[in-house]
């Protein structure tokens, strides 16, 4: 027998919102319900999210970072042992892209460390001058950039050279950024960069972390900040505990946990992409397929930031069997 909060949620097929009551109910299921609810976040997801979204990312600048992102390894509040470098070659971000497009990746992303680009500095001019070189040689690619806080201007400059999405997580509630993230900017400067690219018309992909210690609660805030935010695309992250960072020995988050929290984006997102990214090979392993069957209709492939992930063709024979679902 379906428990009747979730009977009550299969309006959502027939089109109707998800009321925040409901979701409340939602958030305290426990065992066999929450495969229940992850099915119909599953069914949600073939009707009306039916695009499959696959993209890489190359990091192009590491480390050095003055903010305090508490689960970040390229903080320099943080210390982590990773491969510190400036800017990379245009050259290099070509070659990178170029190996993704013939591993049939459809989105190429540039991220960079740091607070991000607030003025037309040089090396903003170098990012969207790479960009543009890219598209030019790699003509059927889309690339997309991760590049911090931007101004209305940088913004504008961005939105013009044509990024496919910008990416900026919101990482968790706003209520919780300040204990559970970062002291040095706050969610406000990361919902002004969304706002400034979506008055450009820029497609905007921002999600966050489970696992930093957030309640279900928070969670389910941070879906609704999202759907405000009308983002094109909400990546979902599991916490990849990283040596040298205040979270190196954070406990895990059960799965069951981590697969309600997913169906409930879907729930409460109907439309969007929702894209596992990082933690799904690296601290998933085996419930990855579980999870990629609780809503999600995208993934990140080939490896994240600083650590490595999965081969792009193994990602997509597996992404071929779970679409059986
Ligand atoms: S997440 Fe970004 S802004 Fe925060 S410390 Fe890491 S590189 Fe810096």
């Amino acid at each position: 027998m379906i428990n009747k909060y979730i009977q009550e949620a299969y309006k959502i097929l027939d089109g109707k919102q998800l009321e925040r009551e409901l979701v409340e109910q939602l958030m305290d299921l426990k065992g066999e319900d929450i495969l229940d609810l992850m099915s119909l976040a599953n069914k949600i997801k073939k009707k009306f999210a039916v695009e499959s979204h696959v993209c890489t990312i190359m990091n192009v600048k590491s480390g050095m970072c003055k903010e305090d992102c508490k689960f970040c390894s390229q903080s320099m509040h943080n210390n982590s042992d990773i491969e510190r470098y400036a800017l990379s070659s245009t050259s290099d971000m070509v070659a990178q892209a170029k190996e993704a497009n013939k591993a049939d990746i459809a989105s190429f992303g540039l991220v960079t460390s740091g607070t991000g680009y607030k003025r037309v500095n040089p090396e903003f001019k170098k990012i969207v001058s790479s960009i543009e070189k890219i598209k030019e040689e790699v003509p059927h690619g889309k690339v997309c950039a991760a590049i911090g806080l931007l101004s209305d201007e940088t913004a504008k400059v961005l939105s013009e050279v044509g990024i496919a999405n910008y990416n900026i997580n919101l990482q968790t509630s706003v209520d919780a950024y300040g204990d559970l993230v970062s002291t040095t900017h706050s969610s406000a400067d990361r919902i002004e960069t969304i706002k400034h690219l979506k008055k450009y018309g820029s497609k905007v992909c921002s999600g966050g972390i489970i696992g930093l210690g957030e309640t279900m609660k928070q969670r389910v805030d941070m879906a609704f900040t999202l759907k405000e935010l009308d983002v094109d695309v909400i990546p979902l992250n599991v916490l990849v505990p990283m040596q040298g960072t205040p979270l190196e020995n954070q406990e895990p988050t059960p799965v069951s946990e981590i697969a309600k929290t997913f169906a409930l984006f879907r729930l409460i997102n109907p439309t969007k992409v929702i894209k596992f990214a990082a933690g799904r090979e690296t601290v998933m392993k085996d419930y990855q397929g579980l999870l990629m069957t609780a809503g999600a209709n995208g993934y990140l492939t080939g490896g994240y930031l600083t650590t490595r992930g999965r081969d792009a063709q193994d990602d997509a024979k597996f992404e071929k069997e779970l679409a059986m679902f």
